[in-house]
């Protein structure tokens, strides 16, 4: 993990001094709090204020210990709940943009197979895939990870369609993407095309679209698969979201393949 210099006493101040109220489920450690993302939601967009952007909290963001984000501590919440690491084992799984955490856990399921991808491949691990043209054959996978990836990509509807294609029968697919439930349909426009005009409108310099409220059929629709997610407090109803550091109103984009 990286730490901004200006953010420094913040997180001596959460990871280490402050009454350690909080707890981060990626690395079981008590802390203070959790630093924000930039500077948390005042660093978003009038649009995306009124349009009620749900993904990350960006307040409560990062574990001043491990690094881990919200995101990532949530989606580590709702695969244990779902016991999904007992799937794991044995499983064929492919994991984009892989998350350290996220990886160790896997690692420690025993999957058959267990490709970690990227479109720029950061370690030797890595393999680069586009996601928009796989180089993997029909049915290759069990499992398909992509926390946070679709908003970046540019072409959805190949990237889908690519995911409903190498997921083998009864295989799932979990596809968080942060949306907007105030829009009707996933909004996007060639013409926003510089960084300020993408965070204005999507949220970050390098999202390419906001999804709407109707995420979860569009999604269905692009990939062949069958959507079978369900909101926070369906999948996690005994958890303290503010404890934990995690957005209650991010639901479960989890998909599969009949
Ligand atoms: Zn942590």
């Amino acid at each position: 993990m990286t730490i901004h210099l200006r953010k420094l006493p913040m997180w001596v101040w959460y990871g280490w001094l402050a009454p350690r109220r909080r707890v981060c489920y990626a690395c079981s450690r008590h802390v203070g709090g959790f630093l924000p993302y930039r500077s948390g939601w005042r660093s978003v967009s009038d649009a995306m204020r009124v349009l009620e952007l749900n993904g990350s909290d960006l307040d409560n963001f990062e574990c001043p210990r491990c690094g881990a984000n919200d995101r990532l501590r949530h989606l580590l919440m709702y695969l244990d709940s779902r016991r999904f690491f007992e799937r794991f084992a044995g499983a064929r799984v492919l994991h984009f943009a892989p998350e350290r955490a996220l990886v160790s856990r896997i690692d420690a399921a025993g999957p058959s197979t267990y490709v970690l991808a990227d479109i720029e491949p950061s370690s030797d691990r890595m393999v680069r895939v586009d996601m928009t043209r796989m180089q993997f054959g029909d049915g290759s996978f069990d499992v398909v990870i992509a926390n946070h990836v679709l908003e970046h990509v540019h072409d959805l509807g190949a990237a889908l369609h690519e995911v409903g294609r190498v997921l083998a029968p009864g295989g799932h697919a979990i596809l968080q993407t942060p949306y907007s439930r105030r829009l009707s349909a996933t909004f996007e426009d060639r013409g926003i095309d510089t960084d300020t005009a993408r965070h204005v409108m999507y949220g970050q310099e390098d999202h390419v679209r906001l999804f709407g409220a109707n995420i979860v059929e569009e999604i269905a629709r692009l990939s062949g698969l069958v959507a079978t997610g369900r909101p926070h407090h369906e999948e996690l109803p005994d958890v303290d979201a503010w404890r934990n550091g995690v957005n209650a109103a991010e639901p479960f984009f989890l998909f599969r393949r009949t």
